[in-house]
């Protein structure tokens, strides 16, 4: 049985949950699905159809999380299923070159300008661990600059924390990770151009890139403040290195060319992942077609995927991004403000100091009244409210990402009844987080 602090409320889910924590480290494939930060039983989902998940306790909830992003049309979206029933019925991986990632690759770059080469991989871990190589290889320098509260993926120099001031050399953050793969890592406060600035004076002719969420969603939702990017890119441009912004989650989401289309800032190197491989596998890393043309075989910096273009995975990509119209992002955005100002109705209503926070249409609630422009400030908040916050929504057919440092998704098929039921679950939540305690 659990011992976690909830209630034992979803008998089904709680039995996967039993058996998966025998055969799973913690009982699940990615940390943040075992609900550690709220505590309870995580819920195990058999279906999705349009905003809504099924668990297997037969609960229905409106989806928050789109699968951290990539179900942007929704679930089982008709016209998806039916790219990836034609796609195996022809076979699931062939090893060799084939025409859909080619379509994929071709409508990727038409929609994002700086994208003049695509490579296509499998996640987007993958996909920032190559960018960073070829960074590296193509200035033939050692040193990286990355953003506390940034994450990239699982990428060993990446799980780097800050050290013991600004511009020197970063911790490793996990065990696993060694003080040399950590050490030629320099990770600086977000939203501080200065620091930048001075990383750069302490490391000349050095770091190779920075490398920063194009609108970072992973300690919340913390847009980058105006000037921020184009900063980066012309600190970056002064100084021989390169530029990567990583839009693995941002990317055909908050625009129909990522940030990008927001604020038109020109990356050396981008990576994305989630949206374009409409809930497959498929990630990608592109860019400067000079830069891409040190990537082998074309030339001498090694990446390579067995499964990289698989073509199940690129048709669901394409499909998925042929219905990404305008029509469809204005769609996704107006639902998406609906949605932010019931929320923060609802808690204002309640006396509940929080701040929401927006980047197009992701979005997160911080609580704290304070604004969040970076690491430090997202971790002052009260994360105890989120919780109580949470379950009670969860309670109510509600599913929110299961931890206060991530983004909130949501989809064109998020409609009428699905804003209901979040409408009708907000004011018990509401209460709940106003009267939490830590
Ligand atoms: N980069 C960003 C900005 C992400 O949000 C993520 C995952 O959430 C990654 C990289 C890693 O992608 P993946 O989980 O597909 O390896």
């Amino acid at each position: 049985m659990s011992e976690l602090a909830y209630p034992y409320e979803a008998p089904a889910s709680q039995a996967l949950f039993d058996r998966a924590a025998a055969v799973t480290p913690g009982g699940v494939n990615s940390p943040v699905r075992a609900f550690r930060a709220v505590g309870g039983t995580p819920r195990f989902m058999v279906s999705g159809t349009g905003p809504y998940l099924t668990d297997a306790d037969d609960r229905e909830y409106v989806d928050l999380v789109c699968s951290w992003g990539p179900m942007i049309l929704g679930h089982s979206h008709p016209e998806v299923v039916a790219a990836v029933q034609d796609a195996v019925s022809r076979g699931t991986s062939f090893g060799t070159p084939g025409e859909g990632e080619v379509a994929l690759a071709e409508e990727m770059t038409a929609r994002v300008a700086p994208l003049e080469q695509v490579r296509l991989v499998s996640s987007g871990t993958e996909a920032t661990m190559s960018a960073i190589r070829l960074a590296r290889g193509f200035t033939r320098r050692t040193k990286v600059v990355k953003f506390a509260g940034c994450y990239h993926g699982h990428v060993d120099s990446l799980l780097a924390a800050a050290g013991s001031g600004v511009a020197t050399f970063a911790l490793p953050d996990t065990p696993g990770v060694t003080g040399a793969q950590a050490g030629d890592t320099i990770v600086l406060p977000y939203n501080d151009l200065d620091a930048v600035r001075e990383a750069f004076r302490a490391h000349p002719g050095e770091i190779a890139c920075v490398i920063t969420e194009a609108s970072p969603g992973n300690m919340g939702v913390v847009p980058p403040a105006e000037g921020f990017n184009q900063g980066l890119k012309d600190i970056c441009s002064e100084n021989g290195a390169l530029y990567v912004s990583d839009e693995v989650m941002t990317g055909f989401r908050t625009s129909r060319a990522g940030w990008f289309g927001v604020d038109g800032v020109v990356p050396d190197l981008m990576t994305f992942g989630k949206v374009m491989g409409g809930g497959f596998p498929a990630a990608a890393f592109g860019g400067r077609a000079d830069v891409m043309a040190h990537l082998a075989p074309a030339g001498p910096v090694y990446q390579a995927g067995t499964l990289s273009g698989n073509p199940v995975a690129t048709a669901a990509g394409l499909a998925q991004l042929r219905l990404l119209d305008d029509a469809a992002y204005a769609k996704v955005d107006a639902v998406s403000k609906e949605i932010q100002g019931l929320v923060t109705g609802a808690l204002t209503k309640e006396g509940v100091a929080h701040r929401l926070q927006t980047a197009s249409n992701m979005f997160s609630v911080f609580f704290t009244d304070r604004p969040v422009r970076n690491y430090e400030d997202a971790k002052t908040q009260e994360s105890f409210r989120f919780t109580a916050f949470f379950h009670s929504l969860l309670a109510d057919g509600v599913y929110l990402p299961p931890s206060s440092f991530e983004s909130w998704f949501v989809s064109t098929a998020h409609d009428e009844r699905a804003v209901q039921r979040i409408a009708d679950a907000l004011p018990a939540a509401a209460r709940a987080a106003a009267e939490a305690t830590a």
